[in-house]
């Protein structure tokens, strides 16, 4: 196995062009998932990246060795693999953003553009309480939209952003500025 982490994942990733119209090019990391030392390794670095934040950090108990958060926030669907992940290894709890009309019961709701059109993405209202200590996942990191509008509704509930990890960063999309004054912690960026 490559030692270096963005190595062992880029390694994996299958490219896919104009994946799923002309001009994308699809970064398909399920081939990582399905890799069980791979996986694993991904799930121990997106549960460390937080603990390098300086934001998280402050939020951090002053017990050695405390995790930064108290939940782990995962975006449908592909986030929902790592967030379980990320919190069985660090023993918290899991809580899915899905996409709109999902949820059953009474859920906040924020849109967020794509390249044609708007989408939706939704959380229980009753998901995350004021003050929760959150840390968002999701495996790509493009435009940032996406994550933008999961932090907007973390936030809306009181929720706490102490981190945002993701496995890969697209840095031509600049996602990470959408992100500011919140640090994107990003395993391989490219
Ligand atoms: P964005 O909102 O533009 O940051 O897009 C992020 C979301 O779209 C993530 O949930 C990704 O799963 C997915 N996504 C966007 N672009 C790509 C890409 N080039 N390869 C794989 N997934 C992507």
């Amino acid at each position: 196995m490559a030692e270096r982490l963005d190595e062992l994942i880029s390694g994996l990733t299958v490219d896919v062009p104009d994946h799923p119209e002309p001009g994308v090019l699809f970064r398909d990391l399920t081939p990582v998932f399905a890799d069980g030392p791979a996986f694993r390794r991904v799930v121990e670095g997106l549960a460390a990246a937080s603990a390098s934040d300086p934001r998280a950090a402050a939020l951090a108990d002053s017990r050695a060795g405390e995790r930064p958060f108290d939940v782990v926030v995962g975006v449908e669907a592909r986030g929902f693999l790592l967030a379980a992940g990320v919190a069985l290894h660090t023993g918290v709890g899991v809580v899915p953003v899905r996409k709109a009309g999902k949820l059953p019961r009474e859920r906040i709701a924020a849109d967020y553009a794509l390249e044609y059109g708007t989408a939706t993405l939704e959380l229980h209202a009753d998901s995350i309480r004021p003050g929760q200590r959150v840390l968002v996942v999701d495996d790509v990191l493009a435009t940032g939209g996406t994550l933008a509008a999961a932090v907007t509704l973390v936030e809306q509930l009181g929720g706490v952003v102490s981190a945002v990890a993701v496995v890969v960063e697209l840095s031509a999309l600049a996602g990470r500025q959408r992100l500011a004054p919140h640090t994107v912690h990003a395993l391989w960026t490219t």
